[in-house]
Order: structure tokens, then C-alpha cells, then sequence
């Protein structure tokens, strides 16, 4: 069968969850024995997300093949348990790059570069390349990032104008989300501006198929009738798309309304019933934890959940995994010191330094990290977490009292992390070390990589495995010339690259449970498929004794994203 194609638009107003309607549409269309894939196009003009402030643009995504992507290619992983792939997201930034590459080199030969061939063209083979290869999937959804009515998606929209009678009517399909906003006042649904937002397609000439509408509570077949009747659609190809408790219920909610099923007989697809039973049960199961547990998320974007959502993600299946729902709290790190650290960090069962960048608030987080390792309550360091962890034990139990990171002083005496030259060399060939700490844009190590792990460890506990594969997002790395110090303090590496040139795993044996890793384990967590690190950091947590949860009976449910 040939590929077909869903674009996936959005109206009205950012943030209505475009991305996660997408997942779950196409996670539906997996139960009905579907191979499905899908593309983020985002119109800014950043090459990719990389070097974005994550206050601006929340999480990077880090995909196997080291590409950094947009937060929604997260959902796209968590809910169709398939791995993305640099095809899986551009942007504005990366196809410009592109044409004007071509243009440079004349490949254009001659002719005047335009938006209208050029860009255009470059948008159709960047969306027809998920079509290509003998595992083309039997659908490709393609969520096209901001809403209608910005300037700089028109491109984008132009280039989904052209494909439909490119690929053909019946291999195509236009999904609108809009918002259907509840007006208290008036104890009614309003659609005018979803009306508004259809006339802007249209006056651009895309025709939506579907309308999904965003709304808090379900909207009446009368409303859905006069949406029908506005925005030129079949009155059963109006759909509600209701605010949830928990994300992973979004599928099932799409499932009752009949949404999957509508897309399948629009697009003519060989599609068997639905087989929902997981979702259920994931459902099931994130409703009704039978405990709770307390973790304390020491960092620097606490203001912005975002920031770290496949973590809060991967904290949510650790607790579904071990029955528990998750409180997390947040701490900044900027206001946490050695002489705080016991009044931030109390009643919390487990405390986790994620990834970060750049030295502010760093000693808020080593001195979280210490009050962990002192107080024997569970710990998980993250990238930038791990770093830390060792920064506090070179400091405290190694005696090394200016340890520090090259990252946040490059003068230090005891340089525990640093920028390490020959993997540098080895990655980069000719670039120069300080060439390299000033292109933000691609100096990091990126990327899934292999791992020995340790028998005996508590990273091997977890995993059960001796070789595993996790992606990174990274400039330093652990330093060597410590290894033999710090182990005879009883530091032990129980994760090391094969060649054993890396540390990928610290811990601590002398505690329940004190584990840093230099990768991202968030970004390999699924809803259905729990990473082992973080299942193992929550079981410790939630048997912690100074955990305030403890022996309480389950009342509020878990702080989930949405
Ligand atoms: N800033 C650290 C480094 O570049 C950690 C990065 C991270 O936590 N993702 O190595």
C-alpha cells in the first residue's frame, strides 16, 4: 500500500496540543494494525532547537541518530513506541539552509531561487522522504507546527496545498484542531473563532477534512452541526477533543468519539478493529495508583515544566510501574544551599538533578546532591545531575576542595568533568578545542551510544543486562584522572563506553539507592515500556523512610503533564 498522508494544522492559538492529538491519532491507528510514522514541521527560523533557551522553546528531544528536535517527537516516541529520526522534524531554519546550499553550489543552474518553486519543493521532498525505503509506513502524519494565520508558516501550508493533488485526493487528508472555547457567561460553546481560523485555510486553499476542537468539556451534536455547516465538513467529521486528567487517556477519548475510525474510512486504509486493551490498562493504572511517592527535581527551569517533559514523562511511568503516583516538587536550585538544603529537600522520598547548561545555580544542585548522599535519600543525577554528583564527592569525601567542572571554571585545580580533547579530536578531525566551545551549534556529544555496564551494580540491578544503548546531550565528560581517587573513596563506575575510555554510570554502594548517568535515560522511557533507572529510582524512593507520602493512602492524584 501506498503511503498516506495526514497534515495536521492548527488554528486559533498555540498550545491547544497538536502534538499529542497527532500521537494519539496515530497510536489508534497503530491498534488497528497500521504502521504509522510522524513529522513535526516547525516554521522558525532556528536550524533546530538546539541552541534555543529552553524557557523560549521547553525540551530539546534527542533522537538515536543525534539529531535535536522539537518536544513533540517525545510524544510521537512515547505513544507509538517507534524510534524518530532527524526525518522526523525540520524547520524553516533547516530548509532555507538547504535551498541555499543548492543555490551556492548551482545546482539551480541559474534560475531565480523563489519561495514558490524552491522552498516549496524543498518542504514536498523533505514530507515525501517518509514515504521512501522499503519500511515506508502505511501512514504519515504530518503535524505542522504554530497556528494559521502566521506569516512564516505559510511556506509550509502552501507546500500540503500542493501535495494533495500531488499524492492525490484519496491519499491525503487535512486535520484541522482548533479551539471551541466555553463561555461561562453565556453557558455555551463559542465557534466563531474556530470559523475564522477555517476562512484563513481556506483563503489559503486548504480545505480541512476534519475538525478537531479543543475544548474543556464535550461540545452538543447542535454545535457540531453548525461547525459542520461553517467550515464546509461532514457533520461527523466534527470532533471534540477534551481537556483530560491524564495524557495517556487522550487515545481512548478520540476512540469513544469515533475519531481513528472516521480517518480510516476517509483515507480508504486496510484498517482491523482497535485493539485497546493496553491503553486501557495504562489508563487504568495512572487513575488509580495505590500510593504516592515525593521527588524533588532540583534545577534550573523548575518555573517552566516544559523544560523537562519527557523527565516528568519518564517520573509518570516509574510511578505506574511501581504503583505509585508521583509528587514532584520543584525546587530551584538557585535558592538551595548547604544551610537550606534540610528544609527544601524534607519529606521528599527521592531527589533528582536533571541536565542542564552553564554554572548558574550549580551549587544549589551540589549542595541538594550532598544533603542526598548524607541523609541516605535516593538519588538520580541526570547529564548535568551526574556531573555534580561527582563535583560533591571530589569536594567532600575525596577531599579535592576545588573540584569543579572545566564548564564552570576552566581554572580550577582539580578539573573532575572536562572538555576532553581526544574525543573532540576524534569526533570533529581538524576542528580546535576553542573553536569548538564557541559553536554552540555543534559541539556536542549527541546521540544514542553503547554502554558496558558493571555486574554486581545497582545500574545492573536495573538494567539486567551488560550492554546497553542510551542517548546523550553533552560538551564534558567525566575525567579519567580521577578514576583511581575516586574509587578508592568508593566511587564506583558501573557504566563505561566499550572501549572504557568514558564514564557513562557513577554510583555510591554505600546507599539505598545513588545512581548518576551522563545520558538522558528520559528520552528512552515509554508509557508501556518504563526505563529500568528510573522504575529502580522510584521503587528506592518510595521505600524511603523520609519520604511524606509514606503509608499515606492515595487522595490527590499525580502532577502528570498535559
Ligand atoms: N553542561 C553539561 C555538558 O555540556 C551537561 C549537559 C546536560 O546536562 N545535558 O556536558
Amino acid at each position: 500500500m501506498k503511503t498516506k498522508y495526514i497534515f495536521v494544522t492548527g488554528g486559533v492559538l498555540s498550545s491547544l496540543g497538536k502534538g499529542l492529538a497527532s500521537a494519539s491519532l496515530g497510536a489508534l491507528l497503530q491498534t488497528r494494525g497500521l504502521s504509522v510514522t510522524i513529522q513535526k514541521l516547525d516554521p522558525y527560523i532556528n536550524v533546530d532547537p538546539g541552541t534555543m533557551n529552553p524557557f523560549q522553546h521547553g525540551e530539546v528531544f534527542v533522537t538515536d541518530d543525534g539529531a535535536e528536535t522539537d518536544l513533540d517527537l517525545g510524544h510521537y516516541e512515547r505513544y507509538l513506541n517507534v524510534p524518530m529520526s532527524r526525518k522526523n522534524n525540520t524547520t524553516s531554519g533547516a530548509i532555507y539552509n538547504s535551498v541555499i546550499a543548492k543555490e551556492r553550489r548551482g545546482d539551480y543552474l541559474g534560475g531565480t531561487v523563489q519561495v514558490i518553486p524552491h522552498v516549496t519543493d524543498e518542504i514536498k521532498a523533505t514530507v515525501l522522504s517518509l514515504a521512501e525505503g522499503d519500511n515506508a509506513p502505511d501512514v504519515a502524519i504530518v503535524e505542522i507546527g504554530g497556528t494559521v494565520g502566521d506569516i512564516e508558516g505559510l511556506p509550509f501550508l502552501e507546500a500540503i496545498r500542493q501535495l494533495r493533488s500531488d499524492l492525490g485526493r484519496d491519499n491525503c487528508l487535512n486535520i484541522h484542531l482548533t479551539l471551541v472555547p466555553y463561555l461561562r457567561s453565556a453557558g455555551e460553546h463559542k465557534t466563531k473563532p474556530t470559523q475564522h481560523s477555517v476562512k484563513e485555510l481556506l483563503s489559503i486553499g486548504i480545505q480541512p477534512d476534519i475538525i478537531l476542537c479543543r475544548c474543556e468539556r464535550s461540545i452538543s451534536e447542535e454545535m457540531r452541526r453548525k461547525i459542520a455547516l461553517f467550515c464546509n465538513v461532514d457533520q461527523d467529521a466534527v470532533f471534540a477533543d477534551v481537556d483530560v486528567e491524564n495524557i495517556y487517556e487522550v487515545p481512548l477519548k478520540f476512540y469513544e468519539e469515533g475519531f481513528d475510525q472516521k480517518v480510516a474510512i476517509m483515507l480508504r486504509l486496510p484498517a482491523r478493529n482497535a485493539h485497546l486493551e493496553v491503553w486501557k490498562k495504562l489508563a487504568r493504572d495512572c487513575a488509580e495508583p495505590a500510593g504516592r511517592v515525593s521527588i524533588a527535581i532540583v534545577g534550573k527551569y523548575v518555573e517552566l515544566k516544559e523544560a523537562y517533559k519527557s523527565l516528568h514523562e519518564a517520573l509518570n511511568h516509574a510511578g505506574v510501574a511501581n504503583s505509585a503516583g508521583v509528587d514532584l516538587v520543584y525546587v530551584n536550585s538557585e535558592t538551595v544551599d548547604d544551610l537550606s538544603a534540610p528544609a527544601a529537600l524534607k519529606g521528599c522520598g527521592g531527589i533528582l538533578v536533571p541536565g542542564g547548561f552553564g554554572y548558574r545555580g550549580v551549587e544549589g544542585k551540589i549542595a541538594a546532591i550532598r544533603y542526598a548522599r548524607e541523609k541516605n535519600v535516593p538519588f538520580l543525577g541526570i547529564c548535568l545531575g551526574m556531573q555534580c554528583a561527582v563535583i560533591e564527592f571530589a569536594r567532600h569525601v575525596a577531599g579535592l576542595d576545588d573540584a569543579n567542572s572545566e564548564e564552570f571554571n576552566s581554572l580550577c585545580e582539580h578539573k573532575v568533568i572536562y572538555l576532553m580533547t581526544e574525543w573532540y579530536d576524534f569526533r570533529t578531525k581538524n576542528l580546535e578545542k576553542r573553536d569548538l566551545e564557541s559553536d554552540k551549534g555543534g559541539s556536542m556529544r549527541l546521540g544514542a551510544y553503547p554502554c558496558k555496564i558493571l555486574p554486581d551494580t545497582k545500574a545492573f540491578v536495573a538494567y539486567k543486562k551488560t550492554l546497553v544503548e542510551e542517548r546523550h546531550r553533552h560538551r564534558y565528560e567525566f575525567n579519567n584522572a580521577y578514576k583511581e581517587l575516586l574509587s578508592e573513596k568508593g566511587m564506583i563506575f558501573s557504566g563505561v563506553s566499550p572501549d572504557d575510555s568514558l564514564v557513562e554510570i557513577m554510583e555510591l554502594p554505600d546507599h539505598p539507592w545513588f545512581v548518576g548517568c551522563q545520558f538522558h535515560p528520559e528520552f528512552k522511557s515509554r508509557p508501556m515500556e518504563v526505563h529500568p533507572l528510573f522504575r529502580d529510582f522510584i521503587r528506592a524512593a518510595k521505600n524511603s523512610p523520609g519520604d511524606r507520602t509514606r503509608g499515606k493512602p492515595d487522595g490527590r492524584r499525580s502532577e502528570t503533564s498535559s
